[in-house]
């Protein structure tokens, strides 16, 4: 990197700038004022942090003037128009500098003159239609990760003096969706290749079962979506605000036997997830693809090493047919918290929301289910009054629940739990 002596006079000089308005600062709090003085350290190397940036990016203090003329990208010749000033958001602020730039000589016996300008130093540094440094992309990623875009652009300002909307915060992260979204389907099709080509071989080459339970965990969701962000139905295209759209989720984690008894089945430990081990996938239904995704995931948190796989869910028949295509011989445990919703659901639907009775017949109702008499459950829905299928439904309320109770249990003791090699349900207890 070029920092002739020229250059490094202008940037002591304009550290030395800093460092005494920092004094002036200073001298004006009063002794002990830690929070303030604190406060004017940030800002100073923050500013001082610029000011190396500047120092180092500026044009103006190169050695060399620029060349005059230039081969340009698009392969014309182009001449020096002037050093023009850009702007580039980093981590330690707004950052200002000039650099060269060249526009495309006029070929006269072209139709159409080329209208192209570059900076060549823009591609050098890796800014090149762009006003963001690497740095500070990666930050708002990971905060668009965990948060939603206006909180992650606020949480970035907190500690990153620029000004960052939500929208900006949004714009910055669709290359970042896109490159991820590339490289999962990559990793998919690779997969299924791989699966056609080799399913009787990989079932042989069974490896070492050193993972006592592998959990795969799946779930549907409604995601409110920004508008504009999905191809809008018919009907939401006549009505305004945001949509909604399913997401498939899915968990991955290892466990094995914990410390724990369970509080409804003697003799049974509850299992102690591994920890780091969780590992997540989220896919918009409409995408496709998810249980491939999931089926990768689960590869990576040793699907082949486990000694049994436990696939959770609702009940919904999707997410069994799922397990069957990719997790055959699974477990599968309807978890109590979802079979539960379908018990609360009947006792409002038959005695009304918020109801004595309505409560009294749940709470009956779901502990048969936690003791696992999935069987007196349907007997005790079936027991009560009919009532009518609400608009739009065929079948009822109490009567979707006996299917689902049905469909869903086909009880099993316990004890009976590790046995890998059949598909068999379960309640989760
Ligand atoms: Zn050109």
């Amino acid at each position: 990197m070029e920092t002739n002596e020229q250059r490094k006079k202008a940037v002591r000089a304009a550290i030395q700038e800093e460092l005494e308005g920092f004094f002036v600062q200073v001298q004006e709090l009063s002794e002990g004022d830690l929070e303030h003085l604190e406060e004017q350290v940030v800002k100073t190397s923050q500013q001082m942090g610029r000011r190396l940036l500047e120092g180092i990016l500026d044009s103006r203090l190169r050695e060399q003037r620029p060349v005059a003329r230039r081969q340009g990208s698009c392969g014309h010749r182009q001449r020096l128009v002037g050093e023009r000033p850009k702007e580039l958001l980093t981590l330690v602020g707004p950052v200002r500098f000039v650099r060269p730039y060249y526009q495309c000589l006029s070929v006269p016996t072209a139709e159409k003159s080329c209208t192209h300008g570059e900076a060549p130093d823009d591609a050098l540094w890796g800014v090149h239609e762009r006003r963001t440094t690497r740095g500070v992309q990666r930050e708002i990623s990971y905060l668009c990760g965990r948060l939603t875009f206006e909180e992650a652009a606020e949480s970035l300002c907190r500690h990153v003096p620029l000004g960052m909307s939500a929208r900006q915060a949004l714009s910055l992260m669709r290359p970042v969706g896109e490159a991820l979204a590339s490289a999962e389907d990559r990793q998919v099709k690779s997969l299924q290749m791989e699966a056609k080509q080799a399913r009787n071989q990989r079932r042989e080459e069974r490896q070492s079962k050193q993972i006592e339970r592998l959990y795969i965990e799946l779930d549907g969701v409604l995601a409110r979506m920004r508008r504009g962000s999905v191809p809008l139905e018919k009907e939401e295209r006549q009505r305004k605000g945001d949509v909604y759209r399913e997401i498939k989720a899915g968990a991955v984690f290892r466990a094995e036997r914990g410390p724990k008894r369970s509080e409804l089945v003697p003799g049974v430990y509850v299992d102690t997830p591994e920890p780091d081990s969780m590992r997540y996938v989220a896919r918009r239904t409409a995408k496709g693809g998810f249980g491939w995704l999931l089926y990768q995931l689960a590869l990576h948190g040793g699907l082949e090493q486990a000694q049994q796989v436990v696939v959770i869910g609702d009940g919904a028949p999707w997410i069994w047919n799922l397990a069957a295509e990719h997790f055959a011989g699974a477990v599968q445990i309807v978890d109590l918290y979802h079979a539960k919703e379908h018990v609360w659901e009947v006792a409002h639907a038959v005695f009304g929301r918020g109801t004595a009775a309505g409560t009294l017949w749940a709470t009956q109702a779901c502990s048969l289910l936690e003791q696992g008499h999935s069987e007196a459950l349907v007997s005790a829905i079936e027991a009560l009054p009919p009532i009518a299928p609400e608009p739009g439904q065929a079948r009822s309320c109490p009567e979707r629940a006996v299917d689902y109770f049905t469909t869903n249990a086909k009880p099993h003791a316990l004890s009976a739990l590790p046995r890998p090699r059949h598909a068999h349900r379960q309640w989760y207890r």
